[in-house]
């Protein structure tokens, strides 16, 4: 690059943060190599609900609701318990509803229930959620839409299927580049650029790198994300010597299944889930640890005091018992996918034949097919069908107590605590840079997305629309600030 020309970047990864980056950058005059190991782009897009959040945007004005990046801000403090990062997370909720109108301009397909609230993790104060018709995939959906008159006009060069191996250096120690290994390379090349800029999503499909992050009884903790998230750019900055954060923290997703053909792994989560949040269907069910006693009240309208409250179970892992009556009364199937396909028919011949469902004629055959304790199982029962008849339930307060669990056939669902997005991950600057453990810059190394660690904008906690949001927000921010630093060096 001359001192006065478009600079040339490596974005390394085509999810949203990437995404974003790239066409940014490309948009403000840089010429980008954007690689991804996958053989399409989109990322973790295609399988996330894809909800988004932002304050003062212009669809929220036009539905009436007042509210700004401020509010926002105070419930992301109130949610994560103040543990983000304030300054980056600052960055990022200032500039979120600009993100939302950006989409909005290019004519992303909100879902009409939006600016919505969202049950699945701590309520914000007001609607500022927002999600597409296709969930992740809309968000995908325009995305690809900017991306294509770029790669026609030669702006964006795409990588596809070209995993990037390790990062390159000068003496000085700068990043100059990366290695890569595409399909049609015998052997790994190098590819160079003035600034290389991490966007590889989490590592929680590598169950070792990620148990190196969690609290040693979560190990066992389903993988609930593509396959991709492997942490590549995480380890390959750390080779560098980048700082990492180990904060300790880890919050499970609840309502994944396990997976019978695949150990470890959660079943896919647009197949197939379990819904526990009560706004969304009220529980007819139980929910009982392996030692058949149940652990928190079923209706809770907290997210984080159930998930919280699962985490001290054994094995993280729980039953949902219901019984025959359950099945065919409750208005809304207990498994549901985002895709919205699963009926109460549906439910039903998954309790007559799916793995996911185990089922006995007897309460005691049940526990015995679930390894639980059968008198513990049938005491537990006994407790919440008093509790149901006196319409009150002493032992954990439950309030919503629709029907005893009677008669069988009986049937549980096993859910197992799940980890979809990653906690830890590389420390960075306002600027973005990537810190070495003495906080200094790792010189023409950026990072932006899911691989800075979901803690820096949502604490210890899941503060809607958090991941992907940022990811967005932060990337865009980066793509034009890199873009500009070609015409001004000193930005760099
Ligand atoms: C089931 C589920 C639901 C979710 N729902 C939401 C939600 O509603 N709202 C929200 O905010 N967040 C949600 N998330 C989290 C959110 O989807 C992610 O945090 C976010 O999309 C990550 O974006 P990213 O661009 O950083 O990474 P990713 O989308 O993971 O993209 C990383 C890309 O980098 C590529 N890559 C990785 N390593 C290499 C390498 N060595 N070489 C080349 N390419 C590489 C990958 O192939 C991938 O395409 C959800 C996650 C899951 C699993």
């Amino acid at each position: 690059m001359t001192a006065a020309g478009a600079p040339t970047l490596i974005v390394v990864g085509g999810g949203g943060g990437g995404l974003c980056t790239a066409i940014t950058a490309a948009q403000h005059g840089a010429t980008v190599h954007l690689l991804d190991k996958q053989e399409q782009l989109g990322g973790m897009l295609h399988i996330a609900n894809g909800e988004f959040s932002g304050a003062g945007s212009r669809r929220q004005r036009e539905h009436g609701i007042d509210d700004d990046p401020r509010r926002h801000f105070d419930d992301v403090l109130r949610i994560s318990h103040g543990k983000v990062d304030r300054e980056l997370a600052w960055m990022s909720v200032s500039a979120q509803g600009e993100t939302v109108d950006w989409l909005d301009d290019l004519g992303f397909q909100f879902d009409p229930a939006t600016p919505g609230l969202i049950h699945g993790h701590e309520v914000y104060s007001v609607p500022r959620t927002y999600w597409g018709v296709e969930h992740g995939r809309s968000v995908l959906r325009v995305l690809l839409e900017q991306l294509a008159p770029l790669l026609e006009s030669g702006r964006i060069v795409l990588h596809l299927r070209t995993a990037v191996t390790g990062l390159l250096t000068d003496s000085a120690g700068r990043v100059t580049g990366v290695r890569v290994q595409g399909p049609a390379d015998t052997a790994e090349r190098q590819l160079t650029a003035d600034a290389v800029v991490l966007a590889t999503g989490g590592y929680d499909a590598d169950a070792a790198l990620r148990n190196q992050f969690l609290p040693a009884h979560c190990s066992s903790v389903l993988i609930g994300c593509l396959d991709h998230a492997t942490g590549d750019g995480l380890v390959m900055a750390r080779e560098l010597g980048a700082a990492v954060s180990a904060d300790g923290i880890f919050l499970p997703v609840m309502g994944l299944i396990p997976d019978p053909g695949r150990p470890g792994h959660a079943v896919d989560y647009r197949e197939a889930f379990v819904e526990l949040a009560p706004a969304y269907r009220t529980p007819y069910e139980i929910w009982v640890n392996k030692r058949g006693e149940r652990f928190v009240p079923e209706d809770t309208t907290s997210p984080e005091l159930r998930e919280r409250t699962l985490l001290e179970q054994p094995d993280v892992t729980m039953h949902v018992v219901f019984d025959q009556a359950a099945v065919d009364a409750a208005p809304v199937p207990l498994i549901r996918n985002p895709g919205g396909d699963w009926d109460s028919d549906r439910f039903a011949r998954a309790c007559r034949d799916s793995p996911w469902v185990t089922r006995a004629d007897t309460l005691p055959g049940l526990a015995r097919k679930l390894g639980v304790d059968p008198a513990a199982l049938e005491s537990t029962v006994n407790d919440y069908n008093a509790a149901v008849a006196a319409g009150a339930d002493p032992h954990l307060g439950r309030t919503v107590l629709p029907a005893p669990i009677g008669a069988g056939p009986f049937y549980a669902v096993t859910s197992v605590a799940a980890s979809i997005l990653s906690r830890d991950g590389l420390r960075v600057n306002t600027d973005l840079s990537v810190l070495t453990e003495s906080g200094e810059p790792i010189p023409g190394l950026y990072a932006v997305g899911e691989v800075l660690g979901n803690n820096v904008f949502a604490g210890d906690n899941y503060v809607g629309g958090m991941s992907i949001t940022p990811a967005m927000t932060l990337g865009r921010h980066l793509g034009a600030r890199l873009a500009a630093a070609g015409h001004d060096r000193s930005a760099a």
